[in-house]
C-alpha cells in the first residue's frame, strides 16, 4: 500500500517553492528567507478521540488536522511556512485504508493551498488500531515576533474572536483557522498576550492568565455564545436553556478562536476599529489575584473552575 500511496502523493501534493526536493528525500528541505526564529508546533489526532472515522468524512478530518496546526500558529501570530504529515492507518486488506489515506489528503491539501502552506514530507504506516493522524508545521513570526500567553498583564481587557460552543455540532471540522486575524491584529495594535481556544474558553483563559502570572476574570454576559451552543442546548432539553449554552460556550473544545489580552486603551481601540470581517467582544480582564473568576452582570465576582476539553 504504501508505495501506492506514495506514488498518488507524489502526483497530487502540488510542489511548492518553500519545500524544494519535493516529497524525494529523506527528509524535507525548507526554504527561509531571512529568517532568525520559527515557529514549530505539532498536533495528533485520534480516531475515536477528535473524531470518528466511518460517521465523519474524511476530507473533514484531514482538514481539520491542518486546521488545529495552523490555529496554534495564528495564537503565536505567525505565518504558515510548511508542514509535514504523518499518518498511521489501520491495518486492512481491502484497500480502505488507502482510500482513506486518500480521503484525508484531499480535505487538507485545499487548506494548505489557501494559506500557502508547502507540504514539505511526511511518513504513513499501518498497524493494527485506529487512525492516528499527526501534523507538524513550520511558522514565521511577524516583524513584530511571535506572540506569547506570557505578556498579559493585571487589567488588560481580554477579548476574542467569533463565538464559542458547540463546535461539536460541525464547527470543530468547518472552523477558520485565524491566522490572517491573527496577523492583522498583531501588526496594527501591541497585544500582550494570545492563545487559541482548543480546549474551552475557561480552560485556556486559565492558561493564558497563568503563563501571565495573572488571574482572569470572565464576564459571563458577555461571553459571545454560538447558535450551535444554543442548538446543543434546546437537543439537552435544558432546564435553563441560556445557562446550558453558556456552559458549553465556556467549556466546549474545538472553538479555534483566538483569545488575546490587551490593555484598556488599545482594546478599546480594536473594538471600535472593529478591524476583521469576524466579531471581536469583550470577553474578561486579567487581575492581579491568581485564579479564575466569573462576574454575571454586576454581581460578586465567584470563584469559575477552569472547565474545559483535558486530553
Ligand atoms: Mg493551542
Amino acid at each position: 500500500m504504501e508505495l501506492d500511496f506514495i506514488r498518488w502523493l507524489r502526483e497530487h501534493v502540488p510542489s511548492h517553492p518553500r519545500a524544494p526536493l519535493g516529497l524525494s528525500d529523506d527528509a524535507a528541505i525548507v526554504s527561509l528567507a531571512g529568517q532568525s526564529n520559527v515557529i514549530l508546533t505539532i498536533d495528533t489526532l485520534t480516531d475515536g478521540v477528535d473524531f470518528r472515522v466511518g460517521v465523519d468524512d474524511p476530507r473533514r478530518i484531514g482538514r481539520q488536522a491542518l486546521a488545529a496546526n495552523l490555529s496554534d500558529l495564528a495564537a503565536m501570530a505567525a505565518r504558515p511556512l510548511a508542514a509535514v504529515i504523518s499518518l498511521v492507518l489501520p491495518r486492512d486488506d481491502t484497500g480502505a485504508s488507502l482510500k482513506l489515506a486518500k480521503e484525508l489528503y484531499e480535505g487538507l491539501l485545499p487548506l494548505a493551498q489557501e494559506y500557502d502552506v508547502a507540504i514539505a514530507g511526511g511518513d504513513t504506516n499501518t498497524f493494527d488500531g485506529p487512525l492516528v493522524i499527526s501534523v507538524a508545521a513550520l511558522g514565521q513570526p511577524t516583524g513584530r515576533g511571535p506572540l506569547t500567553r506570557s505578556g498579559g498583564k493585571p487589567g488588560d481587557w481580554l477579548l476574542v474572536t467569533g463565538s464559542l460552543g458547540g463546535s461539536i455540532l460541525g464547527h470543530m471540522f468547518d472552523f477558520t483557522p485565524r491566522v490572517l486575524e491573527a496577523i492583522v491584529l498583531h501588526e496594527r495594535y501591541e497585544l500582550h498576550a494570545a492563545i487559541d481556544i482548543s480546549d474551552g474558553l475557561a480552560l485556556d483563559a486559565s492558561r493564558l492568565a497563568a503563563e501571565s502570572g495573572c488571574g482572569a476574570m470572565i464576564f459571563t454576559n458577555d461571553v459571545p455564545i454560538a447558535a450551535a451552543a444554543y442548538q446543543l442546548a434546546d437537543q439537552e432539553a435544558a432546564a435553563n436553556r441560556e445557562a446550558a449554552a453558556l456552559m458549553h460556550a465556556l467549556s466546549d473544545g474545538q472553538d479555534f478562536e483566538l483569545l488575546f489580552a490587551a490593555t484598556p486603551e488599545t482594546a478599546q481601540t480594536i473594538l471600535r476599529d472593529s478591524p476583521l470581517e469576524c466579531a471581536i467582544t469583550h470577553v474578561g480582564e486579567l487581575a492581579t489575584e491568581p485564579g479564575l473568576w466569573q462576574q454575571h452582570g454586576a454581581g460578586q465576582r465567584q470563584p469559575l473552575a477552569p472547565i474545559g476539553w483535558r486530553h
